[in-house]
């Protein structure tokens, strides 16, 4: 999954599932850095993949460390024609349905939306014009 939007993009905070009561938490990284990071410890050990974060939950009160995994984490999230289309939280969720049903207008989204760089990367598995209308249903599901 992890081609879909490329993971260097990750930054957060992100809208993810509660590990403590699954309601809608937030996650943000540690170093401020998009995921994932380099990281070297204390001892020198270089880690090259490191998906460290916090994660806060004003549902629950959960608060504490957390190795994200994504997209499987994220609150914003639908499975389409075995491919998954996230969103890092409602705003970015908004504006992929308004590209999505923007159809012949989509060029001029792109050129102005402040998503731009995830549009361009959403797979065409959800941009069938066939499509549109089952999507944009699962999209109003989520919110
Ligand atoms: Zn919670």
């Amino acid at each position: 999954m992890s081609s879909i939007y490329d993971h260097p993009l990750l930054g957060g905070p992100l809208a993810i599932v509660c590990p403590g009561c699954d309601e809608q938490a937030v996650f943000s990284t540690s170093h401020g850095k998009p995921l994932p990071v380099r990281l070297r410890t204390a001892t020198g050990e270089v880690l090259p993949d490191n998906w460290d974060g916090q994660v806060r939950c004003s549902a629950c009160g959960h608060a504490a460390r957390h190795v994200l995994d994504w997209p499987s984490d994220a609150w914003f999230k639908l499975d389409h024609r075995g491919e998954t289309l996230w969103a890092r939280d409602a705003e970015m969720l908004a504006e992929i349905r308004r590209f999505i049903a923007a159809g012949a207008e989509r060029q001029a989204i792109k050129k102005t939306s402040s998503h731009a760089r995830y549009l361009v990367r959403i797979p065409s598995t959800f941009l069938k014009a066939t499509d549109r209308e089952t999507l944009l249903r699962k999209i109003d599901r989520l919110t």
